[in-house]
């Protein structure tokens, strides 16, 4: 079994720009869970040698606010259990909200290695908005920009120490 990250956050912060910028392959989703909502995608990749599955969560998730957070809540759990290591990915753009919180909260608690990543970090104005996210209480950040790809090699090198 090869490692699996899962990318975890609240809607548009661009965990799907990341996913599809850090997977060299789809999967087909294979599950024996049945009854239980997979609202992910599932894709292969590799840095360095070191092979690694990558779980996008959240496609679809729609609704009221209130069904949001549940739904993200429940995302994240999941996430927290078939996952060895996530990326909670949040954006620079919007800074800390009560929703990143939240996450936050549940990811505080896990002992499985959780990568803080800042996404929408687009140019060196960007960067000094990122220390805001020391606030989330899970340690030091990574930045990226998903859509121009930069820092998402710091990022990989930073994944791979963790397995
Ligand atoms: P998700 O809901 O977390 O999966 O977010 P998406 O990947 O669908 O992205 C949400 C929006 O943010 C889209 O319009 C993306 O183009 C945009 N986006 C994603 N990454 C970046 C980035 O690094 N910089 C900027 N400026 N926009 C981004
Ligand atoms: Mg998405």
């Amino acid at each position: 079994m090869s490692t699996i990250v899962a990318i975890v956050g609240r809607p548009n912060v661009g965990k799907s720009t990341l996913f599809n910028r850090l997977i060299k392959r789809r999967e087909a989703i294979v599950d024996s869970v049945s009854g239980v909502t997979r609202d992910r995608n599932y894709g292969k990749s590799e840095w360095n040698g070191k092979e690694f599955s990558v779980i996008d969560t959240g496609g679809y998730i729609k609704g009221s606010d209130d069904i949001f957070e549940a739904e993200i809540r429940k995302q994240v759990e999941l996430a927290i259990d078939e996952a060895d290591v996530i990326m909670f990915v949040v954006d620079v753009e919007e800074g800390i909200t009560p929703m990143d919180d939240e996450v936050a909260k549940l990811l505080r608690k896990i002992t499985k290695p959780v990568i803080v990543v800042v996404n929408k970090v687009d140019n060196a104005m960007r960067e000094k908005d990122a220390y805001e996210f020391y606030n989330l209480g899970l340690g030091d950040y990574i930045t990226i920009s998903s859509t121009s790809g930069s820092g998402t090699g710091e990022l990989l090198d930073e994944l791979i120490k963790v397995f």
